[in-house]
C-alpha cells in the first residue's frame, strides 16, 4: 500500500526545519529549530556541526507528534540544506574534527587569492561555473588542513570524512553507512566538475585534497541511502531526494523547463533560471549551476545573487527606524503614487550580479525638499525590483531566451506593493506558489519522484498551484523612464568607496 507522506529536512544556515507533506504537495505538520552561530573571528562564521544533527532528530519527533504521524507512514525523505557550508569529520567516533565553516565565513579567502594569483581563474571557471571564492567549500577544506592541528595525519590515516551538510545528516541518518551526497551541493565545492558530475582531479590537485575524504557523488533524485532503524524511529526509510537549497527552491517552483524562472526574496535576493541541457557560461557575471541531475540527465540553470534584498528593509526599520515592521513598508510606499525621483542603490557591500563592484557604496539620489520618509521607504522597495530586473536581463542575454514569467518565494512575496512593482518594471506575470516553504517542498518533490510517489514532473507540475498572480500594468515608456533612472542612480554608486 502506498505511504501516505513524503518528509522533508531543511537544513538552513538560521534554523533547521522537518516539514512533512502529503501526496498533494501540501505540508501537514513542521518544526523548526534555530541554529547558534558562532563568529570566532570577524568575516568568520561558523556552526557546531552537532547542532546540526541534533536540531534534525528534534525537529522530525516534533513534526510526527505534531502531525500525530508515524515514521512508518513516510514514503521517503528528502534533504535540502545551506548551500557550500562543509564539515571534517573523524570516521570512528563521528566526532567533527573542527566547526562547520558556514557559506558566508571568509576565513579562506587568502587561499583564494593565491588560486587566482596561480592564474586558476579561467580553468575553475570553465570546469565548476563557478568564480574563485572563498563561500566554496574547496578552499574551507584547504583551511582546515592548513590550520587544525593534526588534521593532516589524521587523513593520511584515512580517518577523516568530508561533506556537505546533506552528506555528514545522510551518514549520520544511515547509521554511517552511507557517505555520498547529491551533485548539486557537490557542485558548490569548487571540486567537482559540473559536466561529468564527478570529482575533477586537477581541482583537487591545486588544493592538494585528496579524493578518499570526499563523499561518493550521486544524482539528486533516486534512493541514494536508507536510514538505520537504530537511529531513525525504528524505521528504514529510503532518502531519495537531495539538493542544495537554491536548487531544491527551483525544483519546488515547478521550474523544469529551459526559460522558467525564480526568484527568492529573503534577506537577499537569489535569481535562478533553467536553462535545460546547455551549461551556459555567463558574460555577465552569473554563475553556472547544476540545477538537478535526474536519470543521469543533469540539468543546468544560470544563478544570480543580489547581496541585499529584503535587507533593505531592514535597514529602514533597524538602522534609520523609518518603519516599525518590514510590513509596514507597504503601507508608507502606497501612500505616495510614485517616489517623486529618488533611488535609493542598496550597495551596502558592493554590488554584485550584473556589476560585481565591490567598491560600489548605497546611496539616495534625487532627493528635493518634497521628499518625505514614504518616498524613501518606496525607494527600497523598488530597489528590490530594479535589482531582480539587472539580473534578469542579464540572464536573457545570456541565454537568449526570457521567462514568460517569474515565479516567487520569500518573506517579502507578501507585500503586494512590491510584486505589482516587480510585475510592472519586468512588464511579465509574477507568480506566488500556494506553498511558499519552496525549498522543503523541492526536495520533497525529489524525494517523492526517486521512488515513485509521485509518477513524474508533469504530475508535479499539475500539482504546482498559484496563489496570486501580479500582472503587469505600467505603460511601455514609463517602464523605461523609471528603469533609465535606476541605471544612472547606479551608475554614481559604482566605484565610490575607491576615492
Ligand atoms: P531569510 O530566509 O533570508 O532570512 P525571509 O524569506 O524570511 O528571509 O524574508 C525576510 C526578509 O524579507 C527580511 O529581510 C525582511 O526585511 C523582508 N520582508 C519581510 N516581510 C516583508 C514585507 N512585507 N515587505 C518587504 N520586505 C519584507
Amino acid at each position: 500500500m502506498k505511504k501516505k507522506y513524503i518528509l522533508a529536512i531543511d537544513q538552513g544556515t538560521t534554523s533547521t526545519r522537518a516539514i512533512i507533506f502529503n501526496d498533494q504537495g501540501k505540508p501537514v505538520a513542521s518544526a523548526a529549530k534555530e541554529i547558534r552561530q558562532i563568529y570566532p573571528h570577524p568575516g568568520w562564521v561558523e556552526h557546531d556541526a552537532n547542532e546540526y544533527w541534533e536540531s534534525t532528530m528534534c525537529c522530525i519527533a516534533k513534526a510526527f507528534s505534531a502531525g500525530n504521524i508515524t515514521a512508518s507512514e513516510i514514503d521517503s525523505i528528502g534533504i535540502t540544506c545551506q548551500r557550500e557550508t562543509v564539515i571534517l569529520w573523524d570516521k570512528e567516533t563521528g566526532e567533527p574534527l573542527y566547526n562547520a565553516i558556514v557559506w558566508q565565513s571568509r576565513q579562506s579567502a587568502s587561499i583564494c587569492e593565491e588560486l587566482k594569483d596561480k592564474g586558476f581563474a579561467d580553468i575553475i571557471r570553465k570546469k565548476t561555473g563557478l568564480f574563485i571564492d572563498a563561500y566554496f567549500s574547496g578552499t574551507k577544506i584547504k583551511w582546515m588542513m592548513e590550520n587544525v592541528p593534526g588534521i593532516n595525519d589524521k587523513i593520511k590515516r584515512r580517518k577523516v570524512l568530508a561533506g556537505n551538510v546533506d552528506s555528514y545528516l545522510i551518514w549520520k541518518l544511515s547509521g554511517r553507512a552511507y557517505h555520498v551526497e547529491d551533485c548539486t551541493n557537490a557542485s558548490r565545492t569548487m571540486l567537482m566538475n559540473i559536466h561529468t558530475l564527478k570529482w575533477d582531479e586537477e581541482l583537487l590537485d591545486m588544493l592538494s585534497i585528496p579524493s578518499y575524504i570526499l563523499p561518493d557523488i550521486k544524482q539528486s533524485c533516486g534512493i541514494i541511502a536508507k536510514t538505520d532503524p537504530a537511529v531513525f524511529f525504528g524505521e528504514s526509510i529510503p532518502i531519495s531526494g537531495d539538493a542544495g537549497d537554491q536548487q531544491a527552491a527551483l525544483f519546488g517552483q515547478a521550474c523544469f523547463y529551459p526559460g522558467m524562472a525564480k526568484n527568492t526574496y529573503g534577506t537577499a535576493l537569489a535569481l535562478m533560471m533553467n536553462t535545460g541541457d546547455v551549461s551556459v557560461m555567463s558574460s555577465n557575471g552569473l554563475m553556472t549551476d547544476l540545477a538537478w541531475c535526474i536519470k543521469n540527465k543533469p540539468v543546468y540553470a544560470l544563478e544570480g545573487l543580489v547581496f541585499i534584498g529584503g535587507a533593505a528593509i531592514q535597514w529602514l526599520r533597524d538602522g534609520l527606524g523609518l518603519i516599525s515592521t518590514a510590513a509596514q513598508s507597504q503601507e508608507l510606499a502606497l501612500k505616495v503614487s510614485d517616489t517623486g525621483g529618488v533611488y535609493m542603490v542598496p550597495a551596502f557591500t558592493g554590488l554584485c550580479a550584473p556589476y560585481w563592484d565591490m567598491y560600489a557604496r548605497g546611496l539616495l539620489i534625487g532627493i528635493t525638499r518634497g521628499t518625505t520618509k514614504e518616498h524613501i521607504v518606496r525607494s527600497a522597495l523598488e530597489s528590490m525590483a530594479y535589482q531582480t530586473k539587472d539580473v534578469l536581463d542579464s540572464m536573457i542575454a545570456d541565454c537568449g531566451q526570457s521567462p514568460k514569467s517569474l515565479r516567487v518565494d520569500g518573506g517579502a512575496v507578501e507585500n503586494t506593493f512590491l510584486m505589482q512593482f516587480q510585475s510592472d518594471i519586468l512588464g511579465i506575470p509574477v507568480e506566488v506558489p500556494e506553498v511558499t516553504e519552496m525549498t522543503a517542498l523541492g526536495a520533497a518533490y525529489l524525494a517523492g519522484l526517486g521512488t515513485g510517489y509521485w509518477s513524474g514532473l508533469d504530475q508535479i507540475s499539475a500539482q504546482w498551484r498559484i496563489a496570486k498572480v501580479y500582472e503587469p500594468k505600467m505603460s511601455i515608456d514609463e517602464r523605461t523612464e523609471l528603469y533609465t533612472g535606476w541605471k544612472k542612480a547606479v551608475a554614481r554608486s559604482l566605484d565610490w568607496a575607491k576615492h
